[in-house]
């Protein structure tokens, strides 16, 4: 453990605060962990218990039939495997009244609206493209949409009317202005599931008191939604920090891509059964020495 310095401390509190830290690991199951997801469930873990804190499992359950519970056993297995120690707090699906809540105290402030534009009609419609795809231009903010089997976005014009400008922390970042506005009114309540990544993963982790929300850099810009949620709903304020991710070594040297299960990593479900030894696997992680092909991209 001491040889590495690879994985850095969380910053100390401002004013002087002493909190505890809790950080988490909220995977999906619909689709086995790969090495990525290991990287990520390592470092959340180390960061927590580095000073004493605790590290939460939390499993991110509400994709209708994509989601399947027996890959979420297999998760278990895979982090008891990789060494990892955790406390499980409750899944999303049992979560979906905090959600049906939430879009209704948004809703009674006005700041909902119906959508009923299906993805194509997005892309078609979108004259700019933001940190997440083409931007949703509002096509159904003025369209009084029929409500029923839409999806209902936030209006982020108005919702920072309200708040005001707004700014989070990110450890390796510093300081940053929430800009919402660049991805567009992001959908909170989907047309097939209670609640969006946004809300779901916000709600959760003010309710699981996570006070240093770990992911990958892919989801920087997500933050800058889920602080204006954050203020828009009165829920205590986490720091982030967003890690680099694990990429998939460039063929031709323009950078590598994101490394999943279906470009022919093998899963870490795959590695345990085989025998590999999943807590020099961790230890090799934190070392940052990674399987041939693959590093760690730009944070
Ligand atoms: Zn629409």
């Amino acid at each position: 453990m001491a040889a590495s310095h690879a994985h850095p401390q969380p910053l100390p509190q401002a004013g002087g605060e002493k909190r505890e830290v809790v950080t988490r690991f909220a995977p999906s199951p619909n689709g086995p962990l790969h090495l990525g997801h290991a990287y990520s469930a390592v470092f959340a873990h180390d960061l927590a218990r580095a000073c004493g804190g605790r590290f939460l499992l939390r499993i991110e359950d509400i994709d209708g039939p994509r989601s399947r519970p027996e890959l979420a056993e297999a998760f278990r297995a895979d982090l008891a495997w990789l060494g990892l120690v955790w406390d499980e707090v409750p899944p999303q699906s049992a979560r979906l009244a905090s959600y049906a809540a939430a879009a209704e105290r948004l809703r009674a402030m006005g700041l909902l609206y119906p959508c009923t534009c299906t993805r194509a009609e997005v892309t078609a419609a979108a004259t700019a493209v933001g940190p997440e795809g083409p931007v949703y231009p509002g096509t159904c903010r003025a369209r009084a949409a029929n409500p029923a089997g839409a999806a209902w976005r936030l209006d982020v014009a108005k919702a920072l009317a309200l708040t005001g400008p707004l700014t989070w922390t990110d450890e390796l970042a510093g300081v940053q202005r929430a800009c919402p506005e660049l991805a567009g009114d992001p959908v909170l309540v989907r047309k097939d599931a209670p609640a969006s990544y946004h809300l779901a993963a916000t709600l959760d982790d003010a309710a699981d008191g996570v006070t240093l929300v770990t992911r990958g850099s892919d989801l920087f810009a997500a933050t800058h939604v889920h602080r204006l949620l954050q203020a828009l709903l009165d829920l205590p304020l986490p720091r982030w920090h967003h890690h680099a991710l694990l990429v998939e070594a460039a063929k031709n040297g323009t950078g590598g891509r994101k490394l999943a299960k279906r470009r022919g990593s093998p899963g870490l479900d795959e590695r345990r059964q085989a025998g590999e030894d999943g807590r020099a696997l961790a230890k090799d992680l934190r070392a940052h020495r990674f399987p041939a092909g693959i590093s760690l991209g730009r944070a």
